[in-house]
Parts: structure tokens; C-alpha cells; sequence
């Protein structure tokens, strides 16, 4: 995981978000809609049917549970009711859009273009061309009836492509609980309980209507991957990530009558990280919980080897050339003993960097946490740690093992978002 962005539009708490994995919830039961008791005549006050003895007495019913209150509401003005706008990968020279009766429509919705099978664009200036022979004016709207496919992703819903400066950018404009379901099944194993499930389809949903609120960029609120959260279309999304969004739809965490940072990640390693000390912001409802439900995650600990070269390229990378004799140490640590400063040094020089820097160069997959020791060891180094992605917010894991101890992603989301009040979003 990863991610970040906050309510002020904080670039560094939007960079610092990296989310990997995932959560859950759990259901409202139906309860509300069921007709309230007593309407009707029980089978045993009914006159038995002839020949037939009368039913034994029944047993008292039990007390019905009184209905759920309903929930607080959230204004949402700018997002609700629209769909999510998710840019595909990064600006490129030419796109494939695969697809059967392939259109596509100007920006005043008028039909300028059509193709079957697949065609491909290109950008031209500001200008798009569409196959060999036709070039549009950007942005073009492009959909067909039973989905487009680009860069292996099967899409619903229409995608809108623009040139700028001879690049493509395609962003999928996807209806909001298809999105949420989609990530759902992206950003969680599906073998968690859907009690964890649910309450991180309330995490994504809470995530993506803030970023559609405040967009990053005029052309999309969110990107497809791990900088926000990971979209990878509609193939292979389980029944349960589509349960976990139907039974929670609508259903976002607010803090202070707006929507909250629902940031998330997928292990924490013993207890998660504030805000302040991943990105410099304070927000009251990311801070340090102590969490040992996590201890089922494969990242719970973990261990990298790097290699003298790799240091080297890694070094590189963040301004040190280095030839040899190569130190990379720790400096400095957060609140909770994650790792924030370090420094790396070869020779005469030596640089201060932050860590969360050195971990996205060496990798998020390889240094999977800064709740890490490093020891060099021959040629190389040894990282050793507790924890998988940024640590803030809900652990994912964690959320996990709370549902398989019979805790609702009520109780989850209280856990790891204290003070946050979970609301129904509104336009
Ligand atoms: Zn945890």
C-alpha cells in the first residue's frame, strides 16, 4: 500500500500515502427493511386448518433487536452521484483500446469516430489520431457496449482520452461501488473475514469521494495504482469484494462534518504510525495504535538482503555516487521506532535523507516498512523489519484478525480511525 493527500490538498501527505492491502466490514442485516413484528396474526392465534392438531405453544419470541439508528450524514456535494475519473498508467505516445463496436464521441457528445476489434491512438500535438487515417480534436469520450480493454484491464464504462504536449492520457470514468468493489479485491486477499472486507470498502469509498472533492489534477481524482489505490478493472473482482461494497454502500467515515483521510496499509507490525510522523501533518484520528492482530500477516516480519551493487545503484538514485566503501545507517526515528532519517556516505560525501525516500528507491516490495534495522554484513546489507507499507491509518491485517475474533468493521474502523463517526455519504 501506499498513498497520501489530505483535506488541505497537502502534496506531501498525498505522496506519502502508500496503501497495500486490505480490510473489512460487516452488514446491516437487513434488519431495517423488514416489516416490524405483530402485523400479522401468528400461525398459532390462526383457527388450525381441519383435521389438523392445533401447533404446540411456541416458545416466547425472543425480544426483537431494536433497529439500527440511522446513520449521521456527510454533505459530499462535489462527489456524490458522480462517477470516479481513475487515470491508466502514465502519459504515452499511443494507447490500444480493445473492444468490440468501439465509439467515440467529442467533447459536445457528438459521435466523430467508430472501429471493432481494437484500434489504436496516438497523439498528435494536442491533436488525437484514431487509427491511420483520422485525427481528433482532444478529448475524446470512448466506449463500447460490453466494455473496453487497455493495458490488459477489462473497463466499464466510458474512457476519456486527451493529448497534451504529444502525450495520452486515458482515465476511466467508472460508476463510484464498481470502483470500490474493484479495489476491494485489489487491495485485499480474499480470504479475509467480510467483516475486514467491509471495512475497508468504507476506507476506499471514504478515500476516493475526498480525492473526487479536491482532484489532485483537473483530469482525474485518483491514479490506478499504489499512489492511490489499486484499480485494475473489472476482471476477477470476488463475490466478496462485491459484498463488501453492496452492504456498506454509501456508508464513509467523517471526522469534524467533512470527509476523513481513510488512509490504510497492509501490515503495521506491532502498532501504526501517526500522520505527523509519515508526512509532517497532524490529522487527530491517524495516530499511533498499539495493533497485535496482524501477527497472521506473511509481512509481519520480514528480511531483505541487498547487495553492494544494488546499494550502489540505490545511493545513486538519491544523489551519492559511490564507488565504494558505501555506509547506510539510520539517523534519526519516529514516535513509534520506524525509521524517518538516514544518511548515506561514501568517501567525502555524505547526504541526509529522509527514509521514506530511500525505501521508495530501493523498492516498496523489497524494504517493505521503516520499522527496520539495517546491518551491514560482507559485501551488502541486511534489512530487517516488522510491517508492510506506510504503517498509518487501518492495518489491514490487523483488521483481519479483529474479524476473525468476531469483532464488525464498526468496531475496526473505531479502532483505527478513533474519533472518525461513520456516516452515510450525501449530496
Ligand atoms: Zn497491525
Amino acid at each position: 500500500m501506499r498513498r497520501r493527500r489530505v483535506a488541505s490538498g497537502s502534496a506531501v501527505f498525498a505522496a506519502a500515502l502508500l496503501l497495500f492491502s486490505g480490510a473489512a466490514a460487516l452488514q446491516f442485516g437487513g434488519c431495517a427493511g423488514a416489516p416490524p413484528r405483530g402485523e400479522k396474526p401468528s400461525a398459532a392465534e390462526a383457527p388450525p386448518a381441519v383435521g389438523v392438531p392445533p401447533a404446540a405453544p411456541r416458545p416466547p419470541a425472543p425480544a426483537a433487536a431494536p433497529p439500527p439508528a440511522p446513520l449521521p450524514q456527510v454533505r459530499t456535494p462535489s462527489a456524490s452521484g458522480r462517477p470516479v475519473r481513475v487515470l491508466l498508467g502514465a502519459p504515452r505516445k499511443a494507447l490500444s483500446i480493445g473492444g468490440e463496436s468501439i465509439r467515440a464521441w467529442n467533447a459536445a457528445g457528438a459521435p466523430v469516430a467508430e472501429r471493432s476489434g481494437a484500434v489504436d491512438l496516438s497523439a498528435n500535438g494536442e491533436k488525437i489520431r484514431w487509427g491511420r487515417e483520422t485525427t481528433l480534436p482532444s478529448p475524446i469520450d470512448v466506449a463500447a457496449p460490453s466494455g473496453l480493454r487497455i493495458d490488459g484491464k477489462q473497463l466499464v464504462g466510458r474512457i476519456r482520452v486527451s493529448a497534451r504536449n504529444g502525450r495520452l492520457l486515458a482515465v476511466a470514468v467508472v460508476p463510484l461501488e464498481e470502483y470500490v468493489a474493484a479495489v476491494v479485491s485489489r487491495e485485499a486477499p480474499v480470504s479475509f473475514h467480510i467483516e475486514s472486507l467491509s471495512a475497508l470498502a468504507v476506507a476506499v469509498r471514504t478515500y476516493v469521494l475526498q480525492s473526487m472533492e479536491k482532484p489532485r489534477e483537473p483530469t482525474h481524482d485518483v491514479v490506478a495504482g499504489v499512489e492511490d489505490q489499486v484499480y485494475d478493472g473489472r476482471d476477477g473482482i470476488a463475490e466478496v469484494s462485491r459484498k463488501a461494497a453492496e452492504s456498506t454502500r454509501g456508508q464513509v467515515l467523517a471526522y469534524g462534518g467533512g470527509l476523513a483521510r481513510a488512509v490504510y496499509h497492509s501490515t503495521c507490525g506491532g502498532s501504526t504510525e501517526t500522520a505527523k510522523d509519515a508526512w509532517g501533518t497532524d490529522v487527530p484520528y491517524l495516530r499511533s495504535i498499539a495493533c497485535d492482530d496482524c501477527r497472521d500477516s506473511p509481512s509481519y516480519r520480514w528480511d531483505y538482503r541487498m547487495d553492494a551493487r544494488e546499494g550502489r545503484k540505490v545511493a545513486l538514485s538519491l544523489g551519492v555516487r559511490a564507488d565504494k566503501g558505501l555506509r547506510i545507517e539510520i539517523t534519526g526515528r519516529s514516535s513509534t521506532g520506524r525509521a524517518s532519517r538516514m544518511r548515506i556516505a561514501s568517501g567525502g560525501v555524505s547526504r541526509e535523507i529522509s527514509a521514506a525516500a530511500f525505501r521508495r528507491e530501493a523498492g516498496y516490495a523489497r524494504v517493505k516498512s521503516l520499522m527496520m534495522e539495517i546491518v551491514p554484513v560482507g559485501n551488502g546489507w541486511v534489512f530487517t523489519g516488522r510491517g508492510y507499507g506506510h504503517g498509518v491509518g487501518m492495518c489491514q491485517w490487523g483488521a483481519d484478525g479483529m474479524a476473525k475474533r468476531g469483532k464488525t468493521f464498526q468496531e475496526i474502523l473505531s479502532r483505527y480511525y478513533p474519533g472518525t463517526v461513520l456516516s452515510r455519504s450525501t449530496p
